[in-house]
């Protein structure tokens, strides 16, 4: 009987393994002509090239020349565009929308608005991004919506809504007197847009819950109010000790994730590396000791440029004072960690931003400030899937990558600006958008 059951399991496995051939040749064959190829990882176009796609892969990339169609593949003509791997921002927030002061602001959306409104708003910020050429985002926290990220992620990943593949970081972390909702009577038990801890024991189980409810990535908030010090310098109110963030850290990376920390820089800064942050978010002001440890530490920047050059308060007024000066550090600070080769990464903070503004206006922000385009464009692709793990895989049009593809009109290497407008977009092998009009969203 023994026997007979081994017989039975062996014949099982000979008859599956023969069907994969077969199975791999039904998967759609996509066959892009490309005009000028710009892989996300090689600093020189190349020209005439055809990229052959099965199924939700890349299979092949070679010159148009020496390259023999697949019978029976869809042909797409890019051969009049420049083409590029899928883009990536490493720090948005689909569940804001850029809330305007006028109509109640931050503080509405999580007072006034019903779960569900806050994630029909969200579908279409997802969509927003994926018509815009951003094939992958990673979501740095809900403000106040809880897990509904992981929601979000899961109706793309099922098919339900059309978005970019999701790396999600639930509610975030923070302490007392370290996020808003704030400046209500101190009688009122107010809602928090993070989840707010105390301590290293608090601080650990918070990752914990985090964690288990489906987050890829911890996002802590290391400072948290800004202003302008007596010398006129930034200063910035610090959130959690050491020890606290060590205990997300050590607890996330046990979990094999990674923590994102947003700071401007000060106390705050210098806890954050000590504490083991993985990327630092924003880094207004970053001083030299700072960035020598983010390159011993092989610490990432998202320096999220764009952010704050929004909705400055008036200039005769503290706030407005402030809001000048964190543009006026930030350029610098960016500049000075390019020199030193720290690793930087794309990042907006669209949602920041209304989603109905280009994602894409970070890029020439970087190249003024003196990034080369191509520099800039591989802190959206290549280096981007790097900060997410995902190296080879996303970020880079090369064979076993998926099918992650993007066109433009013109030559970003000459123009950055042309990356705000994309004309084809295509997601794991499926077309999103072509000849510059969204198709296939409709499921
Ligand atoms: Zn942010």
């Amino acid at each position: 009987m023994k026997n007979f059951c081994w017989m039975l399991i062996f014949a099982v496995c000979v008859s599956a393994s023969a069907q994969e051939p077969s199975r791999a040749v039904r998967q759609p064959v996509i066959v892009i002509r490309a005009g000028t190829l710009i892989d996300g990882k090689s600093n020189t176009p190349r020209h005439d090239q055809v990229i052959v796609v099965r199924g939700n892969q890349v299979e092949s990339v070679s010159d148009a020349a020496s390259v023999k169609i697949p019978a029976g593949a869809t042909v797409i003509d890019l051969s009049k565009a420049t083409v590029l791997p899928g883009l990536i921002d490493c720090h948005t927030h689909i569940f804001l929308q850029g809330e305007d002061p006028a109509q109640g602001g931050y503080d509405a959306n999580i007072l006034n608005a019903p779960l569900a409104l806050r994630a029909a708003r969200a579908t279409v910020a997802a969509r927003r991004a994926l018509e815009q050429g951003f094939t992958t985002l990673r979501d740095v926290e809900t403000e106040g919506a809880g897990y509904g990220d992981v929601g979000i992620k899961e109706a793309i990943d099922e098919g339900y809504i059309p978005g970019p593949r999701l790396f999600v970081s639930t509610r975030a972390i923070s302490t007392t007197g370290g996020y808003p909702l704030e400046g209500y009577a101190p009688e009122l038990d107010m809602p928090k847009g993070a989840q707010i801890v105390d301590g290293p024991v608090e601080a650990r189980k918070a990752a914990r819950e985090q964690l288990d409810h489906g987050a890829d990535w911890i996002k802590v908030y290391m400072t948290h109010r800004s202003w302008v010090g007596k010398d006129g310098e930034l200063v910035s109110q610090p959130t959690l000790t050491v020890e606290e963030l060590r205990a997300v850290v050590d607890e996330t990376h046990g979990w094999g994730k990674k923590v994102a920390c947003h700071v401007y820089g000060g106390i705050g800064l210098k806890r954050a590396l000590d504490g083991g942050c993985d990327s630092i978010e924003h880094g207004l002001d970053l001083d030299d000791a700072a960035i020598a440890q983010m390159v011993k530490q092989g610490t990432w920047y998202v320096p999220t440029i764009s952010a704050y050059y929004h909705d400055w308060a008036p200039s005769d007024t503290p706030a407005g004072q402030r809001d000048r000066l964190r543009v006026a550090v930030h350029g610098p600070s960016f500049q000075k960690a390019m020199k030193a080769g720290v690793k930087i990464a794309f990042g907006t903070d669209m949602g920041g931003i209304p989603w109905t503004e280009p994602i894409a206006q970070e890029f020439p922000r970087m190249v003024e400030l003196g990034m080369s385009s191509m520099d800039a464009i591989r802190s959206a692709t290549s280096r981007a899937a790097s900060l997410l793990a995902m190296d080879g895989r996303i970020g880079v049009l090369a064979p076993g990558a998926f099918a992650d593809v993007i066109a433009v009109d013109g030559d970003p290497v000459s123009d950055i600006k042309v990356l705000e407008n994309v004309r084809f977009v295509m997601k794991d092998g499926k077309v999103y958008r072509s000849n510059g009009q969204n198709v296939g969203m409709e499921e």
